[in-house]
């Protein structure tokens, strides 16, 4: 299916802005990817806006356009994409009730096995949106983040922004003998974290092998560490330098360029992606509006990714 050719006559600026200007949808039926926003910011543990994501996520996404200029892919025709909303929140001063929302909200799209890619909002929904996956077996993953983001408990919650992936693994959700971390970096107060990914088997690769070693040799680094099973591409803004990416509540200098970043996700091509998620875009930190387009930009990326993967197993 196209997009809707209502939405791609209309001028740019106008219309109602769903992600990539595609059909908003509410029935099942109607599309195989999902595009969602999840608007939460209550597990960041500084500087929190990242509540505004979605939807300024959504607003520059509408210079999106449909083919591929590297391999021709169109993801819009490959697979029926819809914009399916926002998940909503009736609980919003509640870390763990907020997650609940999260998880009641994808649980019947994945059910209906369809796959979806989510916009946040801060890390900590993807703990959430694995939960709702159900997944048969671990997942494995390919996470691009500034952060491991495999910390205990922080200022009395064990479901920040910093834990989701401690806990997938706690869950049998996640195998870290099957997840690769890439672009870390910064000082930390404690070294918790790091230690947890590397004592659990996770490949964390620090911004420092990456420059080392150069975009390629990490592709197939994260090929090799994933494999051919299910696999969940989670990316975090933060990972990006921020001089790209300076909309963001945790950034940390030395990142990846934007450049070697859809390098890294090309390389990604053909392995077996059931979901994915954009997070940590903060509009308020963003006044120029450039890294809700990153964000939009490499949603597309991902999707073609997806798209690719969900024609794959047809
Ligand atoms: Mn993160
Ligand atoms: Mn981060």
């Amino acid at each position: 299916m196209q997009t809707d050719t209502a939405m791609q006559t209309l001028p740019r600026y106008s219309g109602i802005p769903t992600f990539m200007r595609v059909p908003f949808a509410q029935r099942l039926e109607d599309f195989d990817i999902a595009l969602a926003g999840v608007p939460f910011d209550g597990g960041v543990t500084a500087r929190p806006g990242a509540r505004y994501g979605p939807r300024e996520i959504r607003n520059m996404s509408s210079m999106t356009r449909a083919i591929h200029h590297v391999t021709g892919f169109n993801p819009f025709e490959a697979c029926r994409v819809a914009d399916v909303g926002d998940v909503p929140f009736t609980d919003v001063f509640h870390l763990e009730r907020s997650h609940e929302d999260i998880r009641r909200f994808f649980e019947p799209l994945f059910a209906a096995g369809k796959t979806v890619l989510a916009a946040g909002g801060d890390h900590s929904i993807t703990f959430p949106v694995f939960q709702a996956m159900k997944p048969r077996r671990p997942l494995g993953m390919v996470h691009i983040d500034a952060h491991t983001d495999t910390w205990d408990d922080f200022l009395g919650s064990k479901f920040s922004h910093g834990s989701p992936f401690r806990r997938a693994v706690e869950a049998g959700l996640l195998d870290p003998k099957r997840t690769i971390q890439i672009g870390i970096r910064g000082a930390q107060n404690s070294d918790q974290g790091w230690r947890y990914s590397l004592d659990s088997g996770m490949r964390v690769v620090f911004i420092e092998e990456f420059e080392a070693k150069g975009v390629e040799a990490i592709v197939q680094e994260a090929r090799r560490i994933v494999g051919d099973g299910p696999t969940y591409l989670s990316l975090d803004v933060d990972g990006l330098d921020p001089v790209f990416a300076p909309g963001t509540g945790t950034p940390e200098i030395g990142g990846m360029t934007t450049r070697e970043t859809l390098g890294l996700l090309r390389g990604l091509d053909g392995l077996d992606f059931v979901g994915g998620d954009v997070v940590e875009v903060s509009p308020p930190y963003d006044p120029s509006g450039s890294t809700a387009l990153l964000g939009a930009t490499l949603m597309y990326e991902i999707l073609c990714l997806l798209a690719r993967s969900v024609a794959a197993r047809r």
